[in-house]
């Protein structure tokens, strides 16, 4: 289906980007010169406009800010040599995001303004994508609720953006975790498997907890036993046991689907390391410890991309990790940053091209 939607551009009058400097810039900070707007009323997609970046207006009432109906994607794109831009695996996103926007009653949003617009947008600001090492543009599309009453229901109205924030390297220190007894991130038949502000909302107090005892992030476990694992944070999470990659699977829809995920599981392959997408209970990961079976583990996500982890903490037990002699988690990561700096084939049509 093809919808003919003008995308209407208005420039701003000058770069904000003479007063940033763009090295070692943290992330999340610093927005682009433009963005992109979209309203959704009486059941269809109108006015899409790129424009400066500006706050909004918005009613007090706004359902979104009442009754939570927000989803978000977190994307990247990267710069070549050649001036040439690339975002990574966007329809991949673009999939989740309207699966994400199904589960909370929202409406979808067509490829015209997701990817199209995307992709308008970050042409219009290319110069702010940091052509540098592991450098990135992280691209931000967000839709929210917009009616302006109390009544609960789905809202009738919607709007989407999407903002683009230049970001630089993004160092993890290896991570030191609790395993997660009393909180619980998703349950099945909840809204776990999609990307909404709430199930962000929901996990600060777990990680805030953790932080005060020491720890940088939670080991999320199952809502009803606590002892199947679930994700690390806002990240999946991955155990090389046995030199097997084992990651928990997605058919509860406790899970976030993650691309970073999906491409880690694809360089596993390649490299020879069998994947293993199944339950794993923290008596099995604590078993294998014991028997000297767990080489590594790590979060991955797109932010991130692979965050090793240095300790877990289950029941006041620590099972630790020499994280220097992560290899495969480090190929990983070389793998796929060769991808997106072209110097590795792009066999899985991965980078879409800008322009
Ligand atoms: C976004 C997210 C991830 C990672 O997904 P990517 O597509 O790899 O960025 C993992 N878990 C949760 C809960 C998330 O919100």
């Amino acid at each position: 289906m093809t919808v003919a939607l003008d995308i209407s551009v208005t420039k701003a009058e000058r770069s904000k980007l003479e007063d940033i400097n763009l090295e070692n810039i943290p992330f999340g900070k610093y927005f682009t010169d433009h963005m992109l707007e979209a309203d959704y009323e009486n059941g269809s997609w109108k006015n899409v406009e790129i424009k400066p970046y500006q706050p909004l207006l918005l009613a007090p009432s706004l359902a979104a800010l009442h009754y939570g109906q927000a989803i978000f994607e977190g994307i990247k794109a990267y710069k070549d040599e050649n001036d040439n831009a690339f975002i990574f695996r966007p329809s991949d996103n673009f999939r989740r995001f309207n699966k994400s926007a199904e589960r909370m009653n929202m409406p979808v949003v067509p490829e015209e303004i997701f990817i199209e617009g995307m992709n308008k947008l970050i042409a219009l600001d290319k110069n702010w994508i940091p052509a540098k090492k592991d450098h990135s543009l992280y691209v931000r599309p967000v839709m929210f609720s917009t009616d302006d009453m109390l009544g609960v229901r789905p809202s009738d109205n919607y709007k989407f953006l999407i903002i683009l924030s230049p970001t630089g390297p993004y160092f993890v220190e290896p991570m030191k975790i609790l395993v997660e007894e009393n909180f619980t991130r998703a349950a099945p038949g909840g809204v776990g498997f999609s990307k909404n502000a709430g199930n962000y909302g929901g996990s600060m107090l777990a990680a805030t907890s953790a932080k005060k005892m020491g720890f940088d992030q939670v080991l999320w476990t199952d809502a009803f036993e606590h002892k199947w694992l679930q994700e690390v944070g806002m990240m999946n999470v991955f155990f090389i046991i046995d030199n097997i990659a084992v990651t928990p699977s997605l058919e509860e829809g406790t899970i976030l689907e993650g691309v970073t995920r999906d491409s880690v599981i694809t360089g596993l392959k390649e490299m020879g390391i069998p994947v293993s997408e199944r339950k794993i209970s923290i008596d099995e990961l604590v078993a294998a410890y014991k028997d000297g079976k767990v080489s590594e583990v790590f979060g991955t996500g797109t932010a991130a991309v692979i965050a090793p982890i240095k300790e877990l903490n289950y029941k006041g037990f620590s099972m630790k990790f020499n994280t220097d002699n992560y290899k495969i988690s480090q190929s990983l990561k070389t793998w796929l940053n060769d991808i997106r700096e072209g110097k590795l084939e792009d066999k899985y049509g991965w980078m879409w091209k800008v322009g």
